[in-house]
């Protein structure tokens, strides 16, 4: 069914109490009508009865002030402030884990719904967006930068406080360890594997094609000019490689 050509958009947005609602309704709009226009989200939607099936057997429901069923009613209803809201912090709860999917009577997949608001927070620049990835950019610059998300010289307590005393753990002599493993591309801590250079310059085009330089620009700036940089010396690494095998 597509959600284009009726709408159930309520008609007061804001605080009922209020003339000066905290975000414009265009904006309010404009959010919904991007999460709405993903290829997914009539795939992932197809009505809900408010049954709660997907809550009950949802694991982060159990930890959080979160409820996919309470996600999937604000969007069937186009509840466009209660999405807005929810994107400020209660769709950072789901784990991803898509049990909901499974169970749902309407086949919706709430857990997909939320992936589709999370990327639109993205889009937006939402200060949610930002504060939940703002721990990842480490795991960004090493992922672009060597092609991996993690590698062993990044297991140390200060790195992963969550792992709690468990880090502690991982103390061995990782360099020597790492050279006895009889694949060569191994034989590093820097990386979880070597990657090469050619596979990095067709990374970077599949991430600029896909527009994950674009959400990264978004959400954090810096960041991003590091990575640039990072990837215009690979791909001029790449280009004097490719130049000394002509030479050959
Ligand atoms: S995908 Fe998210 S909403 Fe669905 S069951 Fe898992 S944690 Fe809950
Ligand atoms: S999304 Fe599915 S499981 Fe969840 S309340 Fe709606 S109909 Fe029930």
């Amino acid at each position: 069914m597509s959600h284009s050509a009726t709408s159930r958009i309520q008609e007061h947005i804001g605080d009922p109490v209020s003339d000066t609602p905290l975000v414009g309704r265009d904006k309010l709009e404009e959010i919904f009508q991007d999460i709405q226009a993903d290829m997914r989200y009539d795939h992932e939607l197809n009505g809900c009865l408010n049954c709660g099936i997907c809550t009950a057997t949802c694991p982060a429901a159990h930890y959080y002030d979160f409820s996919p069923r309470e996600i999937v009613q604000l969007l069937w209803t186009e509840n466009l402030e209660g999405i807005y809201d929810a994107m400020q912090e209660k769709i950072w709860s789901c784990a991803q884990c898509y049990t909901c999917a499974a169970r749902c009577p309407f086949s919706n997949s709430p857990g997909g719904l939320i992936m589709l608001m999370r990327e639109t927070a993205i889009k937006h620049g939402m200060e949610s967006a930002k504060n939940v990835l703002r721990p990842f950019s480490r795991v960004m610059l090493k992922l672009i930068s060597t092609g991996n998300q993690l590698s062993p010289d990044m297991i140390t307590p200060d790195g992963f406080a969550d792992w709690g005393p468990n880090v502690a753990k991982v103390d061995a002599p990782l360099e020597l360890l790492r050279k006895a493993i009889p694949m060569p591309t191994l034989h590093t801590t820097k990386t979880a594997w070597e990657v090469n250079l050619k596979t990095s310059v067709e990374l970077y085009t599949i991430w600029e094609e896909t527009g994950v330089l674009d959400s990264l620009e978004t959400i954090d700036e810096n960041l991003f000019d590091v990575i640039l940089d990072i990837m215009d010396e690979k791909r001029d690494d790449y280009e004097d490689w490719l130049d000394d095998q002509d030479d050959d």
